[in-house]
């Protein structure tokens, strides 16, 4: 028999927002609402009761869901002139630098591997196996976080809607 001595609950929320838009590139104002979901997760002794790891598992989806708004509402291009803001290129800057620093990792790793072996028995080949993966390893690395990172910018555009107030009429 087996005995369960944790349990795990899971929660996933959906929300949206409506908040003021203002672009600080050509002034263009406007209600955005933004519709996102986010799940949270909570693990608990199986002798606590089941509404109080509920509670604290919905606490957490409320936390992620409120920190996805917010990364969403710093992504936002303008309708207007296309211009994001200051968040939005520190964003896109973080992800160059993270891109380009996974794929460093892993030649520094790929060079580690090389030369003390090459130099240690210098009249055979030299190992090859081991740069070759560790330089695939950081290409990979680079590609997954830059995927990761590409979901969200692209996610925008389903989860953003523009109510325009003063400028449809
Ligand atoms: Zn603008």
């Amino acid at each position: 028999m087996p005995v369960f001595i944790s349990r795990r609950i899971t929660t996933e929320k959906q929300g949206s927002v409506e908040r003021p838009y203002a672009c600080a590139g050509c002034s263009y104002r406007a209600e955005v609402r933004i519709v996102a979901a986010a799940r949270g997760q909570a693990d608990g002794s199986i002798v606590l009761p089941a509404s109080q790891i509920r509670a604290e598992s919905e606490e957490r989806a409320d936390a992620a869901l409120a920190d996805e708004i917010q990364a969403l509402y710093d992504l936002i291009p303008c309708p207007r002139c296309g211009a994001r803001s200051d968040n939005a290129a520190l964003y896109r800057q973080n992800t160059v630098l993270i891109v380009i620093g996974w794929i460093f990792a892993g030649l520094v790793m790929a060079l580690v591997a090389y030369f003390p072996a090459a130099s240690a028995s210098p009249g055979s080949d030299p190992p090859i196996v081991g740069p070759i993966v560790w330089t695939i390893a950081g290409l990979a690395l680079a590609g997954v976080s830059w995927h990761r990172r590409k979901q969200r910018i692209e996610r925008i555009a389903r989860a953003v809607e523009f109510l325009p107030d003063d400028e449809s009429s």
